[in-house]
């Protein structure tokens, strides 16, 4: 047997080796429960199983790609042929495939969350409802909501219960709205996210021939991440593996962050009623962190009611404290935590790729790039604002869309005045309002618009349809998904009227166009793909999740910067966790209910298990929200983790205070200026004497003291050279014992 067995412990080897019948690990965080899982497939298709047969389910597509990797290195490329990815992805294509029996072709577009909204406004306002009542997001998450617990338009309208508490919520019309919001996606042979869900479990449920086939296809089904499968999901594999049962899940509890979306920790306890022979198998050590990291992150999750119970140790060395950094204001949180990083780069010759920084919310990310980008420290940021969220390259992906589906409604609204054509919101809310009145495509009444609409000037629009009509010609006649794009991307005046915008923004915005362009020449040099088409191009990218960003160009050493959410099932060397503040982090807009909070806890838990050497908090006493400055107080969490395992040395004045106030609480309380009236504090880092002058270090020797403008006072305790560097250890009075490189290092000899 192939040496991989070897870096596995006994409960580990146990479950890569079971034979056939349902298994699960319910396992800490860093326990190797994906290793597991990857090096099983292996070991599978080692022992005669053909990819082709099993079905592999992660968090992300990269996730994916990482673990398909790996296995290509054990058991060669016969890997790229296991069917692998998020839910979401694979069950696309099994929908593609599949199209036919729902009434789709298998060209259908698929709306991204955008789409979904934008759609809901306009039956919004056709319905003449109150957008203020009827909120889009507040609509849009009660129809998400309702699909992923499986319950269509018609079951909606039928229910008089879920009826009744929307209409306590004063949006008694919600029903309406889902039923045509239903039927527009399906006029527009176009799916939601929640769809590719919601549909796979359609067409299991009504079409026993298709469901048998894939039963019998897939011998092996995988699933990662487990704690975090909403009802749907848990639905189709339970499906799916009902003729083999060879269904492997793994999970931690501990890890469940998504309830908000659906997902169901009770999966976990149902997942024993369906499979009664079931064999669970535990993993306790933590392969990933130090000790005092993995004591810390059990300290935390101990507090949760909510849990089953298990333990989690590591052999791994006890590791340095926890640093806990106060700062001033974000924006001097970000440059404490640049220079920290900058610094421990230097001091450990460590890579920018070793450093993580998490948040709980993605608008925290501005001070921290702009601290890095000042210290030239290159950063990656996952999510946000993604390359594929951005308004041009959606632009010019709504035209490609539109010419493979002419019934993409949201497509068509974004690209019929795109450039202006002279065409207003009007006209085209009566196209789309005519073509739902007469059951007929959007694309039915351009193409024909004299006899759908009569009394204005119709030539913008119809000019608009001999344009799409000329490139649905270039389709049909074998052109690539490269030539369709820049040739669209040309004679479609987009280009044009970026490249007329002289702007900075402009610019980019041209730049980012170009680098679309790029991506899909990628694709189609790619000799994986034999599909080049456009439509096969769109569906590889209509279901990048954030985490799955290309690096803009090559260069991958860079610091992440990502929420929480996306950091699952990831590690790092280095971990701050950023933004420790009340209402932070626990989230405000979270915290309804207990349940809330142990969410919140599980979070932070998640956080804390990703770092593998260090972790640092940090939080700041003020920050600006929503356009004003706030005061804020030290997240409740970090009076939670065991004080042990924390230096707040780092927090200049909590030193002195802890003399005199031994709670941690009253020492983490006496920190915060409380009254919301008081300004920010002056700079609590140590404040440089005003003669402060770096000196000539090449003399410096043990024993002499030193100022530094950031650690303040200390004394030299030893010199190292190792060729051309020279490192001193100095021991500060309050910043403790710092190693630093004197080539960088700033000191003041005394
Ligand atoms: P999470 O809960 O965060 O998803 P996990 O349980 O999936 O974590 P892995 O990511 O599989 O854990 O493993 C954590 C780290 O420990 C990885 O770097 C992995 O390579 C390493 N590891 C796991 N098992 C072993 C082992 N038996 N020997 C050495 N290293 C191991
Ligand atoms: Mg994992």
């Amino acid at each position: 047997m192939t040496d991989y067995l070897s870096g596995l412990n006994e409960p580990q080897r146990q479950a890569v080796t079971h034979g056939d019948g349902p298994l699960m690990i319910i396992a800490g965080a860093g326990s190797g429960k994906t290793r597991v899982l990857t090096y099983r497939i292996a070991y599978l298709i080692e022992n005669g199983v053909d990819p082709f047969r099993i079905l592999s389910l992660t968090f992300t597509n990269k996730a994916a790609g990482e673990m398909r990797q790996r296995i290509e290195k054990a058991v060669g490329y016969e890997a790229r042929n296991i069917w692998m990815g998020t839910f979401h992805s694979v069950f696309a294509k099994i929908l593609r495939i599949e199209a036919r029996y729902l009434g789709y072709t298998s060209d259908f577009s698929i709306y991204d969350t955008d789409d979904s909204k934008s759609l809901l406004r306009s039956i919004i306002k056709e319905y003449k409802l109150d957008d203020k009542v009827y909120k889009v997001n507040v609509v849009f998450n009660r129809i998400s909501g309702a699909k992923n617990r499986l319950v269509s338009a018609d079951d909606y309208l039928n229910n008089a219960l879920i009826q009744a508490d929307d209409a306590a919520a004063r949006m008694p019309e919600i029903g309406r709205i889902f039923k045509a919001y239903t039927m527009r996606c399906f006029q527009a042979n176009a799916m939601d996210f929640d769809d590719l869900l919601f549909n796979t479990n359609i067409l299991f449920r009504d079409f026993l021939e298709v469901l048998n086939k894939y039963q019998h296809k897939f011998k092996h089904v995988m699933v990662d991440e487990f704690q975090d499968t909403n009802v749907s999901q848990y639905l189709i594999t339970r499906k799916l593996s009902a003729v083999h049962r060879n269904i492997c899940v793994v999970g931690d509890d501990a890890q469940s962050i998504y309830a908000f979306r659906g997902a169901n920790i009770e999966n976990i306890l149902n997942f024993e009623k369906d499979f009664p022979d079931v064999r669970t198998i535990k993993l306790e050590q933590n392969y990933r962190s130090t000790q005092t990291i993995v004591n810390t992150a059990n300290s935390v999750i101990a507090r949760n009611k909510a849990q089953l119970k298990k333990e989690v140790f590591t052999h791994n060395d006890e590791g340095t404290l926890i640093d806990v950094i106060k700062a001033n204001s974000d924006n001097e949180e970000g440059r404490l935590i640049a220079t920290a990083i900058f610094e421990e780069k230097m001091q450990q010759s460590l890579t920018n790729s070793h450093f993580a920084i998490l948040y709980r919310t993605n608008a925290q990310s501005r001070a921290f790039e702009e601290a890095l980008r000042k210290l030239g420290v290159k950063y990656r940021i996952v999510g946000g604002l993604s390359f594929y969220q951005r308004k041009e390259i959606k632009d010019l992906l709504a035209y490609l869309r539109f010419i493979v589906n002419q019934q993409d409604e949201e497509a068509f609204k974004r690209i019929i005045n795109l450039p202006k054509r002279g065409i207003g919101d009007t006209t085209v809310a009566k196209i789309a309002v005519t073509a739902a009145e007469h059951n007929v495509s959007i694309w039915q009444v351009t193409g024909h618009i004299h006899q759908y609409v009569s009394g204005r000037s119709t030539t913008p629009i119809e000019q608009f349809a001999t344009l799409i009509k000329s490139y649905m010609l270039l389709v049909e006649q074998g052109k690539d998904a490269y030539e369709m794009a820049s040739h669209v991307a040309k004679t479609s005046g987009l280009l044009r009227e970026l490249y007329e915008d002289k702007t900075v923004e402009g610019l980019s915005r041209y730049e980012n166009i170009q680098e679309l362009l790029n991506a899909i020449k990628e694709f189609v040099d790619n000799a994986d793909n034999e599909d080049k088409t456009l439509s096969a191009f769109l569906q590889s990218v209509s279901l990048l999740t954030n985490a799955d960003e290309p690096d803009d160009d090559g260069d991958t050493d860079r610091v992440t910067l990502m929420t929480i959410h996306s950091a699952k099932g990831l590690e790092f060397r280095n971990v701050y966790i950023v933004g420790m503040e009340e209402d932070l982090f626990p989230s405000q807009m979270m915290l309804e209910s207990r349940q809330d909070l142990e969410e919140e806890r599980r979070l932070f838990y998640v956080a804390i298990t990703r770092a593998e050497r260090k972790l640092t908090f940090s939080y700041a006493e003020s920050r600006y929200q929503w356009g004003r400055l706030k005061m804020c107080e030290p997240s409740r969490f970090l009076l939670e983790v065991d004080q042990r395992y924390l230096n707040t040395s780092k927090t200049t004045r909590s030193l002195n205070e802890r003399e005199t106030s031994p709670s941690p609480m009253a020492f983490l309380k006496n920190m915060t200026p409380r009254s919301a009236t008081s300004r920010p504090a002056a700079s609590s880092a140590h404040v440089p004497s005003s003669d402060f002058k770096a000196s000539d270090t090449s003399t410096l020797s043990e024993g002499q003291r030193v100022e530094h403008p950031k650690f303040g006072f200390g004394l030299v305790s030893q010199i190292d050279v190792n060729g051309t560097d020279r490192k001193a250890v100095v021991k500060f009075d309050t910043a403790g014992e710092k190693t630093l490189l004197l080539s960088f290092a700033k000191l003041r000899i005394l």
